[in-house]
């Protein structure tokens, strides 16, 4: 406990002490020389914590979890999940702690959270480490989502701890420490589940609700209303991850949060050239987290969700799974419009073609032309800005047949698109693969320049600016195919 931090940041342990049979009081493993290596001052900010504060030696045990604001309880969360498709029925933080929330200046809470702090109770045969690397690259992919305006858990800091980690290679270890609404995930309510407590998984709904989905409260069915919420909140965010060429790569139960926020940054990336089998990680062998497959994942995980709160639903267990099947059988055509009215933006036609017929065949033939082609996904609809101020030549120069991209131009003009809602719309820059390779491997090497440039372009993606033009080009071709890792 420090006496010193008190007053400075206050932690709350809600979580902690609403959920006994899901935390752990836990405290992260000494860190022989800790290095701030990023620090999210604007975040920091936001959330009334003082910057200062967080580079003295104090700040950075709070953001390694080795010195422990009076007060505060950091846990390690107990949750369940499916992983590619099987259960286990205990996974948990055995890397990363709960240190509590904190009370942003409008009142929300918001959880603090650390990954890589060292071996919890939940650990089992790993290390509770985590790379400099994957860190950086989870602050980096986290801030780029959120300046697109993309739900997702926010990156306050990473720290280096001084300590080797043993991975293929000897690397550097870090901590993240990153801030979300709540780390409750579906695999939390599937340990609730199975705890056969069902006061426990009535708590754990009351918990979401108030926190999360604050307008289930007054719903008539109020246990109905969060599943419906939840449904709600993946199919938007599926769909947003989906219109910008974002493969998660690892959709496992316990990565699928209550809130709709995007977690768990791992074997992830944004795609290069369109095809919709994308896929980056290296453990994946099936494709069964491929970018094409991320809405049908989304609703598989919906339906795990349905089954933990099958008690919730109703007393009568049919009629628990008919509301259920109900509910999740609207995810489809929530993710469709989602999904079509983000096209539409994109290819800057407005309200007023909604539904023409001819907007339909522009939006499925601009999804054929671009799998056929393997266009580069963010250039395309970067440079169809220009070409909806008449200048053809960017989009068209990325075609070896341009032939087919000017028939399906012409339709596409016809219907008038707007520029400036495509410039709104389309990010000149996203964490190109080939760049944050090399700004992370610049930074295990101790240079951080490259990795501030990246940041730079891609938490400001739609202002295009000089000195930035190799963050809006595509993938050289000598890049080949790009391998992410899990157990990172
Ligand atoms: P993830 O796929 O990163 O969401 O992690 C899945 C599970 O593996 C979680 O329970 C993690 O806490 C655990 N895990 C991942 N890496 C490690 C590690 N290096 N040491 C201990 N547990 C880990
Ligand atoms: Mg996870």
């Amino acid at each position: 406990m420090s006496a010193a931090l008190q007053g400075t940041v206050v932690l709350n342990g809600h979580f902690a002490h609403e959920f006994p049979e899901l935390s752990i009081a836990w405290t992260g493993e000494p860190t022989p020389e800790p290095t701030l290596l990023v620090l999210n001052t604007r975040l920091a900010s936001e959330l009334g914590l003082d910057v200062d504060f967080l580079r003295s030696a104090e700040g950075l045990g709070l953001l390694t979890g080795t010195t422990v604001p009076e007060g505060a309880t950091p846990v390690a969360q107990g949750y369940a999940g499916h992983q590619f498709g099987s259960y286990s029925p205990r996974l948990g933080d055995g890397r990363a702690l709960l240190m509590g929330e904190l009370r942003g200046p409008d009142g929300t809470l918001h959880d603090l959270h650390l990954k890589g702090s060292g071996r919890t109770p939940f650990s089992r045969g790993g290390d509770g480490r985590a790379a400099m690397g994957p860190m950086l690259r989870e602050y980096l992919v986290s801030e780029a989502m959120n300046a697109l305006g993309i739900p997702t858990t926010r990156a306050l800091a990473v720290v280096a701890t001084g300590t080797t980690i043993r991975r293929d290679t000897p690397l550097p270890g870090a901590v993240l420490a990153r801030v979300a609404s709540s780390h409750l995930r579906v695999g939390s309510f599937q340990y609730a589940r199975a705890h056969g407590d069902v006061d426990l998984l009535r708590r754990l709904a009351d918990h979401a609700i108030a926190r999360l989905h604050p307008g289930a409260a007054t719903a008539e069915h109020p246990y109905r209303a969060l599943f419906d919420a939840v449904v709600a909140a993946q199919a938007q965010l599926v769909a947003q991850w989906m219109l910008v060429g974002f493969v998660h790569g690892v959709m496992n139960t316990d990565n699928m949060t209550i809130s709709g926020e995007t977690i768990d940054y791992g074997p992830c990336a944004f795609m290069d050239g369109f095809d919709p089998a994308a896929l980056y990680s290296s453990i994946d062998a099936e494709g069964r987290y491929a970018y094409r497959n991320q809405p049908v994942i989304a609703e598989w995980n919906l339906a795990r969700f349905a089954e933990a709160l099958l008690p919730l639903l109703d007393d009568d267990e049919d009629q628990a799974v008919e509301v259920a099947m109900s509910s999740l059988g609207s995810f489809r055509d929530q993710y469709s419009s989602a999904w079509s009215a983000g096209m539409r933006g994109k290819l800057g036609l407005v309200a007023a073609d909604v539904g023409a017929p001819e907007a339909n065949t522009v939006v499925d033939d601009v999804i054929a032309l671009l799998q056929q082609h393997g266009v580069d996904y963010t250039s395309f609809f970067r440079r169809l800005g220009a070409a909806a101020r008449g200048n053809n030549s960017p989009v068209r120069s990325l075609f070896a047949d341009t032939a087919a991209y000017d028939a399906w131009a012409a339709g596409w003009t016809a219907l008038g698109p707007d520029a400036d809602l495509m410039d709104r719309t389309n990010p000149a820059y996203i964490p190109r693969n080939h760049l944050v390779e090399e700004a992370l491997a610049a930074a295990t090497a101790g240079d951080m320049e490259p990795f501030g440039e990246l940041l730079d372009a891609v938490t400001d993606p739609y202002r295009e600016r000089p000195g930035l033009e190799r963050h809006a080009a595509g993938a050289p071709e000598d890049f080949g195919p790009y391998r992410t890792y899990c157990g990172t």
